[in-house]
């Protein structure tokens, strides 16, 4: 029997945001990417343009949402930390006005750790932990299946704690504090304390990256036990094997408590939190 169910998912990031539609099974019918709009008018105008435009003029049956800033996954209110004109938006009550179907809207990294479960091998585990690093650094924590959430509704930040360094001066992380993991090895780290691009380092700094990233997952490995660790985004798949091997040798020297997790790349690749959008519009906040 034919279905005309048609899923959105939105992948809204502080520079590029991808929209795709998708059939009931999931798989992307069409998809488009554009710039994110600093200007909030702009960036309504273009989401809901382009959410119409790979809806092919097709009734929406639901929307689900991956973007980063601290939000309120139950009123769908964003935040865009580095946006100004982007705080205290309403998003899920704009969209469903405009679209007339549920919106749903979460942090990027718990979307793409449901698109691990809906899409990737998320389902094989119970606990896991989905780590993006790219311009920034975050996780989603995945226990029995679902979104760890704390009960003040704040988002757990993985990427500020800190690790061992043997810089001699403090690093400023841009949420304030010092040596933040994310103010070490994230894209904007990297851009700031090599003076290049991710994909131009050295094996020699892959190399200092992935100590520190290993420090940093030895610190969530012991404090969360989970049973793997997938990793993604630009900088993390940048790096690929190299990285994972550094990053598993320090693991392997440094735990010995706990039992060592598998930490692997995320088979959803560069598209985790636009497939995690997709599971999201599908099964919603269930
Ligand atoms: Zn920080």
């Amino acid at each position: 029997m034919k279905s005309n169910r048609v899923y959105i998912g939105l992948d809204f990031g502080a520079t590029k945001t991808i929209a795709a539609s998708a059939d009931e099974n999931g798989n992307i019918i069409e998809k488009i990417r554009e710039n994110t709009p600093q200007k909030l008018d702009e960036g309504m105008e273009l989401f809901k343009r382009m959410i119409r435009e790979v809806s092919g003029g097709e009734k929406i049956t639901a929307i689900g949402c991956a973007t980063g800033g601290p939000l309120d996954w139950k009123t769908g209110i964003i935040n865009f930390l580095h946006m100004p004109e982007w705080r205290d938006v309403p998003l899920k009550d704009i969209m469903e006005k405009e679209f007339d179907c549920p919106f749903y809207v979460d942090n990027d990294c718990n979307v793409a750790a449901l698109g691990e479960i809906e899409f990737g091998e998320g389902l094989n585990y119970n606990d896991f932990i989905y780590i993006t690093i790219s311009t920034g650094f975050g996780a989603g924590i995945i226990k029995d299946q679902k979104i760890f959430r704390s009960s003040s509704g704040e988002h757990p930040e993985l990427g500020h704690q800190t690790v061992h360094t043997k810089k001699l001066s403090d690093v400023i992380c841009r949420c304030g504090a010092t040596n933040c993991l994310e103010s070490l090895i994230s894209g904007y780290a990297i851009e700031r304390h090599y003076g290049k691009h991710a994909e131009q380092l050295t094996d020699g700094e892959w190399n200092e990256i992935g100590t520190l990233l290993g420090e940093g997952l030895r610190n969530i490995i012991v404090m969360h036990t989970p049973e793997v660790i997938f990793l993604g985004g630009g900088v993390a798949l940048g790096g690929g094997e190299k990285l994972l091997r550094t990053v598993t040798e320090v693991i392997k020297k440094q735990v010995k408590i706990v039992k060592l997790p598998e930490v692997k790349l995320t088979p959803l690749g560069y598209e985790a939190p636009l497939k995690g959008a997709v599971a999201l519009a599908m099964k919603g906040f269930e």
